[in-house]
C-alpha cells in the first residue's frame, strides 16, 4: 500500500473526534486541528470551583448495550471510563397560563391518563402518538450507521429491506408535530406539542424519542458531557493521531478544484490529501472555501433553511438540592419578560441535582436555557463592563422567576454562570450562536445532505451542518461516514 495519506479535520467537536478515530484505525496520517484548547465543541462542560456545570447533553440516545449508537460510542472510545445514567424524566410543563402541568417520563400510560384527566376529548390524538412511539419501539429503528456508499449495492439493498417497516412508517408520518397539535382543544396541551416538543418537528421523529424513553434507551452522562468526547480525544491519540488545539482555520486551500490543506488565521499552512471539515456549513463553504463550491440546491437551502434559535444558558452553583422537584422543567411564564430584543415566554430549567457527581455534597447546580438574541450579545460583547452588567441583569429575572420554584433558592446561591449565544460562538465557533445548525423540520429530516461540495474534489464534511436537527449519534455516525467516503474516493479500505 502506498503512503499513509495526510487528513486533515477541522474541529474536534463529537464529528470530528469520531472522524479522527475512524481515520486513525483506517491507516490516514491525520490530524484534527480545533480553535479551542479543548475538545468536544458545544459537547461540552467546565468546572466552576467544586462544581461542574454540563453544557450539554440533556438526553442521549443509545443508552442500552444493545442499541446500535451505543457500541458505536464504545468502539470511539467515548464511554472509557463513563457511566450512562438512564433518564426515568424527560420533561414536566408547567403551563403558567391555566395551572395545569403535564408530565413526560417513562410511563407513557401515565401520559394518557394525565391527558384523560386534563381534556379527555383530546386523548384520542395522544393515543395515536403513543401508538406510534411503540410501533417505532417494536419495529426498531435501523441503525444507519454507515454511509450508503461504502456499503456496496447489496449492503444497500439489505439494509432497505430490513429497514422497510420503519421507513414506511416514518413516511407516513412525516407531518409537523403542530398537525397534532392543531386537533387538540386544550390549550396546554396544544402548547406541549406546538412548542414543548418543537412543532416543526416531524410527528414520526417525536413519537421515536418518546418511543425510546419508553425502552429506557435515553440517558445522561455522569459527571458531564465533556467526559464523552474525553474518552474520544483520549482514544484519538492512543491511536496516534495528532489534536492541534487554539488553531483557528481560515481557509481551506484548494488546487485544481482538489482541497490540499488549510491555512490558519496566523498564516501557517498545513497541507494535506484529504480534508474534513466539522466547521459550521456557513462558515466552511462561504468563508473557507469562498463560496466557489455551491449549486442552486445548495444556495436554496441555506437561504431558507432555518438554524437553531439561538440561546442563553444560566447555571447556578446552589448550598441546596431539591429532590421532591422535577429534573426538567418547562415553565411556560404567565408574565413573559423582555430582555434587550427577545421577549421570553418560556424557559427550559435543570435541576441537576439528579447527578451528585456535578456538585459538592447538599448542593447542585439549577441550570436554565431561554431564547436569546445573537446580534445583541455579539455587539455587547466589545465593551466588556456592560456586557458583564447585562449578564448580572439578566440573572437577576431569571432568579426571580426560579425563587417561585425553588424556595430559599437565591438565599442558597453561591455563583451564576451566564453563556450567551457570543460564548458559544467565542468557544465553540457556533454561526450565530446555532448550536446545533439546521432546525429538524418535515423537509429538513427528508433531505439528504451531501458531504461533498460540488466540483470540489479530496473533500468532505461531517457533523450537524450535513445531519439537520443535530444530535451527538448523528455526530458520531456522520465523521465515520465522512471517513468512510474518503477511503471510497482514495480506493482505501475502511477498517471498523
Ligand atoms: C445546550 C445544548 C444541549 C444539547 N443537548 C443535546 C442532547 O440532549 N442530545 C444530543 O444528542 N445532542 C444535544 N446537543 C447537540 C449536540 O451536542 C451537537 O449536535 C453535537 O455535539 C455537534 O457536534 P459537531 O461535531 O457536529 O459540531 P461542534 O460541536 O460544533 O464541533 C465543531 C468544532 O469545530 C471547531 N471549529 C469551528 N470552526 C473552526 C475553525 N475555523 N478552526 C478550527 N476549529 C473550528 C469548533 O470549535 C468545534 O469544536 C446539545 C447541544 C447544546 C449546545
Amino acid at each position: 500500500m502506498n503512503a499513509a495519506p495526510k487528513l486533515i479535520i477541522v474541529g474536534a467537536g463529537i464529528s470530528g473526534l469520531s472522524a479522527g478515530v475512524h481515520a486513525a484505525r483506517s491507516g490516514f496520517d491525520v490530524e484534527i486541528v480545533e480553535h479551542h484548547s479543548e475538545p468536544g465543541g458545544v459537547c461540552t462542560g467546565w468546572k466552576h470551583g467544586d462544581y461542574t456545570i454540563d453544557g450539554c447533553i440533556h438526553w442521549l440516545m443509545g443508552a442500552r448495550e444493545d442499541d446500535a449508537h451505543h457500541q458505536l460510542y464504545a468502539k470511539v472510545g467515548a464511554l472509557d471510563g463513563v457511566e450512562l445514567r438512564t433518564l426515568e424524566h424527560f420533561v414536566q410543563l408547567v403551563d403558567e397560563t391555566t395551572g395545569e402541568r403535564l408530565t413526560i417520563d417513562r410511563d407513557l400510560d401515565g401520559l394518557l391518563a394525565q391527558v384523560e384527566s386534563i381534556s379527555p376529548q383530546d386523548l384520542p390524538v395522544f393515543r395515536e402518538l403513543v401508538e406510534l412511539a411503540r410501533r417505532t419501539e417494536s419495529i426498531g429503528a435501523p441503525p444507519m450507521i454507515d454511509a450508503r456508499e461504502a456499503r456496496g449495492l447489496w449492503g444497500n439493498l439489505s439494509d432497505l429491506w430490513q429497514g422497510r417497516e420503519f421507513l414506511l412508517l416514518m413516511v407516513r408520518h412525516f407531518d409537523p408535530l403542530s398537525t397534532l397539535a392543531d386537533r387538540l382543544h386544550h390549550p396546554s396541551l396544544k402548547y406541549a406539542l406546538d412548542h414543548m416538543m418543537l412543532g416543526a418537528m416531524p410527528v414520526a421523529f417525536a413519537a421515536t424519542l418518546l418511543g425510546e424513553l419508553e425502552r429506557g434507551n435515553l440517558a445522561t452522562v455522569v459527571g458531564g458531557s465533556q467526559r464523552f468526547a474525553e474518552g474520544m480525544a483520549r482514544k484519538f491519540v492512543a491511536l496516534g493521531g495528532k489534536l492541534r488545539y487554539e488553531a483557528d482555520v481560515a481557509e481551506i486551500l484548494v488546487e485544481h478544484d482538489h482541497a490540499v490543506g488549510v491555512r490558519l488565521i496566523e498564516g501557517e499552512v498545513l497541507r494535506a490529501d484529504h480534508v474534513i471539515s466539522t466547521a459550521p456549513g456557513p462558515t466552511t463553504v462561504f468563508r473557507m472555501l469562498g463560496g466557489r463550491y455551491t449549486d442552486a440546491s445548495l444556495r436554496d437551502r441555506y437561504a431558507r433553511w432555518s438554524t437553531f434559535e439561538p440561546i442563553s444558558m444560566l447555571s447556578f452553583g446552589v448550598r441546596a438540592q431539591w429532590h421532591d422537584r422535577p429534573d426538567t422543567l418547562h415553565l411556560r411564564l404567565a408574565e413573559p419578560f423582555v430582555f434587550g430584543p427577545t421577549r421570553v415566554e418560556a424557559m427550559t430549567v435543570r435541576n441537576m441535582a439528579y447527578d451528585p457527581s456535578l456538585a459538592p455534597a447538599g448542593a447542585c447546580v439549577i441550570q436554565v436555557l431561554m431564547p436569546s438574541d445573537f446580534d445583541f450579545w455579539h455587539d455587547v460583547h466589545h465593551a466588556p463592563q456592560r456586557y458583564r452588567e447585562l449578564k448580572h441583569q439578566l440573572a437577576e429575572q431569571v432568579r426571580r422567576q426560579l425563587e417561585r420554584y425553588y424556595p430559599g433558592f437565591a438565599a442558597a446561591e453561591e455563583f451564576v454562570d451566564v453563556a450567551t449565544p457570543y460564548t458559544f460562538w467565542r468557544y465553540a465557533r457556533s454561526y450565530r450562536g446555532a448550536y446545533e445548525g439546521w432546525m429538524p423540520t418535515s423537509e429538513t429530516i427528508r433531505a439528504r445532505v451531501p458531504k461533498t461540495l460540488p466540483g470540489l474534489h479530496g473533500f468532505h464534511m461531517a457533523g450537524q451542518w450535513v445531519e439537520p436537527g443535530g444530535g451527538v449519534p448523528p455526530a458520531v455516525t456522520s465523521g465515520r461516514q465522512a471517513v468512510q467516503l474518503a477511503c471510497v474516493e482514495l480506493g482505501r479500505p475502511f477498517v471498523d
